[in-house]
C-alpha cells in the first residue's frame, strides 16, 4: 500500500477556480507544442521560433506585415456576395453569409489594397481561409479582377496571395467562371508587361490552384503549404497507386517544377521587395 492514498473521491476544481494565463497571451504551436509570447509570435510574423511552422494567418496580417507603416488603401471594401442560385444546403445560402459576416468581420473571402512595400507601390489581393473556407465566389473574383485592373490603370506590380479550398459550392458555375475571368485580366498584366506575383500559402487548393494561383510571373508559396488541384484520396483512387512523401507540400511542388522558390514569412517583405526592384 502506498503511503498516500486519496480519501475522497472525484475532486474537480470548478473551471471558474482554475488560474490560467490571461487569455491570448501565449500561442502554442500545433506543430511541436512549443509555447510562446503571442508578441513573439507576431514579431516572428506568426511562425514558430521553435519548428517555423507557418500559422494561418488572415488578409489583415499580411497587409499590416508587406505594406509600408502598415498604410494602405482597400480597394471595394464593401463588396457583399448575392446569392444568384437561391441556394439551400444545411442552411441558406444568404444566411450563412450573414453568420459568416458577423463571425469573421469580414465582407468575403478576399481583400484587396494598395500601397508600398520598402517604398516600391503595389496592388495586394489577400485571402481569408475563415471566410467560407477561403472559397472563390462571384465576389472574389470580382475583387481580385478589379484589384489587377487597378495595376493595369497604375502600371504597378501585382501580389495575389491565395489560400482557399477552391470553387464556392454554393454559387456552381458562377464559381467557375471566375477562374476564366481572372486568367484573362492575368493575360492583359502580361501584355501590358506589369509583374504579377502569386504567393501560394496553406491550403491553396481546388480552383484556385487551377487559375490564378499558378499563372504567376513568379509562383512562390509559404514552407510546408499544402499546394493541389483534387485531394490525395482521390488522386490515390483515381491512379491507383499510394502517393509519396510530401506530396502537394510546397518542398514537393517546387522539387517538380511548379514554383520559382519558397519564402520564410519572415523574409517574404524583403524577398518581394529586391525581385520587384529587379523587375522595374
Ligand atoms: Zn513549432
Amino acid at each position: 500500500m502506498s503511503w498516500f492514498s486519496r480519501k475522497e473521491k472525484g475532486i474537480v476544481t470548478p473551471t471558474a477556480s482554475k488560474l490560467d494565463a490571461p487569455d491570448g497571451l501565449w500561442y502554442q504551436c500545433p506543430s511541436c507544442k512549443k509555447a510562446i509570447h503571442t508578441r513573439e509570435h507576431r514579431l516572428f510574423a506568426y511562425t514558430c521560433s521553435g519548428c517555423n511552422y507557418h500559422e494561418k494567418i488572415g488578409s489583415q496580417d499580411y497587409f499590416e506585415l508587406l505594406f509600408d507603416n502598415s498604410l494602405y488603401t482597400e480597394l471595394d471594401p464593401m463588396m457583399g456576395s448575392g446569392d444568384p442560385l437561391e441556394f439551400t444546403d444545411t442552411k441558406k445560402y444568404t444566411d450563412r453569409i450573414k453568420a459568416t459576416e458577423y463571425n469573421t468581420g469580414l465582407k468575403d473571402a478576399v481583400r484587396t489594397a494598395y500601397g508600398e512595400i520598402n517604398g516600391l507601390p503595389i496592388t495586394i489581393s489577400a485571402m481569408d481561409f475563415n471566410f467560407i473556407g477561403g472559397s472563390m465566389g462571384s465576389v472574389v473574383g470580382e475583387k481580385i479582377t478589379r484589384g489587377m485592373r487597378h495595376s493595369l490603370e497604375t502600371g504597378k506590380p501585382f501580389l495575389m496571395i491565395s489560400r482557399s479550398g477552391g470553387a464556392r459550392m454554393m454559387e456552381a458555375g458562377f464559381s467557375l467562371m471566375q477562374m476564366a475571368k481572372t486568367s484573362s485580366l492575368i493575360a492583359l498584366l502580361a501584355e501590358a508587361k506589369i509583374p504579377y506575383i502569386s504567393l501560394m500559402t496553406n491550403p491553396t487548393t481546388g480552383g484556385v490552384t487551377a487559375s490564378f494561383a499558378m499563372l504567376g510571373d513568379f509562383n512562390i508559396a509559404e514552407p510546408g503549404a499544402l499546394i493541389g488541384f483534387a485531394g490525395p484520396r482521390v488522386i490515390k483512387e483515381t491512379i491507383g497507386k499510394d502517393l509519396p512523401k510530401g506530396f502537394q507540400s510546397a518542398e514537393f511542388v517546387e522539387e517538380h517544377g511548379f514554383l520559382d522558390f519558397i519564402v520564410d514569412r519572415k523574409d517574404l517583405k524583403d524577398k518581394l521587395s529586391s525581385l520587384l526592384g529587379m523587375l522595374k
